[in-house]
């Protein structure tokens, strides 16, 4: 059959299975008329099983490297191998279902006034590396530097106060896509090719028997790669890392962190992050540039439903004294709002009286602006949105011709605004590894290129894991002996100079 006849039937097929309800581009049928017609594992096998049929009709196209997935870590590693003096040669390839030419790279071109609401904090190292190694010039007037984080905990008077000449920076994840997106384009490099609104449906070895074989993936529109070398930059759901076989081992929360855009009273005095741990779960409000304010609320299931559903003036009302009050007032609104037994005047006088309570035990008036937020006066409503927190670890991050970074190789509580900073770390070590090997002459593919990847970064993203994991537990209790050990630590923490500076180098990198 002629190559292009092979490509309109295996597209034919693959609109069918959209249609009955498997795919992902076109309008899903109901999970029950799906489940009358074949059950949902039933028709993914089907399916799979015609995209490797006909996979094998069509000649795949070849490429040094395949990226799949153009989040974060998968634009920086495609710029970082297009700017490398040893790696700018191989033909580089990454695929992504969402709409990066017109949709992410647009944002950096006509950037919307009100900032987006995936918004995170970028360590100086991270920073440093996309500017200087990769030639990524982020958005600067979209962008904010903090010097410092308040710490507070929401069942005791003990505190944490960082502070640094340049502790991080605040950055919408589209900031970041879009930047790079704009440095691969300065470049034009040759041999790179960007493959957007497209998904990898199957992979297999070109040699099932064979794992040293080339990957063989198989893409939505029809196309049919092989690869020397298969990256998963892929994300929690990975498909690559489901390829791979390799383990993959963690646990859902149950919590869900809440973001919003928010705006404040006025410009912020000290420009620094706060976070407050509830016994719900930690609280982060964190500076954007003037008056402007982005919140990470991780809490329980059915708090962070309530969070969303309540009107935006109750939940600005919730979200300040949530720095203030304690933990019992809170539980009280909650229920109140729950069973729609307060009404906002209500609520809001409620928590006026119970602040001025709480400053009036003050010794000074001064004191309000160095322990608290600035106040929130109002939030974005349309940025109000919740994701499921969960932790997960690959047993490795490499197998024959496969290497998984990002969110493919780990996911962390966003507490310590660590997990996109661990995929930029993985990037950087990853393209060291490449460096190394074909400057030794290595296969690119081979476990021998790839093991020092993992063997250097498995080790540090181990411990961030391991100590945000506990940090987690530490503070998602009011039992009272461990609200007096936890806060006996902070305190000793706060009053030892060195070990403070050694807790800030490990979250934001080395001084600048
Ligand atoms: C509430 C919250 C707050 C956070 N705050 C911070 C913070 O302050 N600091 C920090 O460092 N991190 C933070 N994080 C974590 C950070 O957002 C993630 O670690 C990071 O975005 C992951 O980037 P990634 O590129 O690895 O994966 P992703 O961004 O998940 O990208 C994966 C890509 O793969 C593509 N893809 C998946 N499957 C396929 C397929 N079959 N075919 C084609 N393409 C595919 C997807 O389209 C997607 O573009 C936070 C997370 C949450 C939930």
């Amino acid at each position: 059959m002629p190559e292009t006849r092979v490509q309109l039937y295996f597209l034919y097929i693959y609109l069918i299975g959209t249609m009955l309800g498997n795919g992902h581009s076109a309008k899903r049928a109901p999970r029950t008329l799906k489940r009358q017609v074949m059950g949902p594992s039933k028709l993914r096998i089907v399916q799979r099983q015609l995209f490797r049929a006909l996979a094998t009709s069509v000649k795949p196209k070849k490429t040094d490297v395949l990226i799949v997935g153009g989040g974060p870590a998968g634009l920086t590693l495609a710029a970082a191998i297009k700017t490398s003096p040893y790696l700018s040669g191989l033909s580089t390839t990454l695929v992504d279902a969402g709409d990066l030419k017109t949709k992410v790279a647009g944002f950096y071109d006509a950037p919307p006034e009100k900032y987006t609401n995936r918004i995170i904090s970028l360590t100086s190292q991270s920073k440093q590396f996309l500017e200087q190694r990769v030639g990524v010039q982020l958005m600067e007037e979209r962008l904010q530097a903090f010097d410092g984080l308040f710490v507070s905990d929401g069942c005791s008077d003990a505190h944490l106060e960082m502070e640094r000449g340049s502790m991080g920076y605040m950055v919408e994840i589209l900031n970041i896509q879009s930047s790079v997106l704009r440095r691969l384009s300065e470049l034009n490099a040759s041999g790179l090719q960007l493959i957007d609104q497209t998904k990898v449906e199957d992979i297999r070895y070109e040699d099932p028997e064979d794992h040293q074989s080339w990957p063989v993936v198989s893409l939505s529109n029809g196309e049919v790669y092989k690869t020397r070398l298969l990256v998963g930059c892929d994300g929690f759901n990975s498909p690559v890392r489901k390829f791979s076989k390799i383990e993959s081992r963690g646990w859902f929360y149950n919590r869900f962190g809440v973001v919003a855009t928010m705006k404040l009273d006025y410009p912020p005095f000290k420009v620094r992050g706060w976070q407050r741990f509830l016994p719900t779960g930690p609280i982060a409000h964190l500076p954007l540039p003037g008056d402007d304010a982005t919140l990470v609320w991780s809490t329980t299931e059915p708090l962070s439903r309530l969070l969303l559903s309540i009107d935006p003036e109750q939940f600005v009302l919730l979200v300040n004294a949530a720095f203030v009050l304690e933990d019992a007032d809170m539980q009280y609104y909650y229920k109140q709002l729950e069973q729609g037994s307060i009404t906002t005047q209500e609520l809001k006088s409620d928590i006026a009286y119970r602040t001025e309570l709480v400053y009036s035990k003050l010794d000074n008036d001064a004191f309000i602006d160095e322990i608290y937020p600035p106040a929130v006066s109002s939030i974005d409503s349309t940025s109000r949105a919740r994701f499921p927190l969960k932790l997960s670890h690959a047993d490795s991050y490499v197998a024959d011709r496969i290497a998984l970074v990002g969110d493919a190789a780990h996911t962390t509580h966003p507490l310590a605004g660590q997990g996109l900073n661990m995929g930029q770390g993985d990037v950087e070590s990853l393209v060291k590894a490449l460096e190394k090997a074909y400057q030794r002459g290595l296969d690119l593919g081979s476990l021998l290129a790839l093991e020092p990847y993992w063997a250097d970064r498995y080790p540090t993203n181990n411990m961030l894991l391991g100590v945000v994991d506990k940090l987690h537990k530490l503070y998602s209790t009011d039992f009272g002996p461990i609200v007096a050990a936890r806060s006996f630590g902070l305190k000793a923490i706060q009053s030892l100079g060195p070990i403070k500076d050694f807790m800030m180098a490990k979250v934001s990198g080395p001084s600048q």
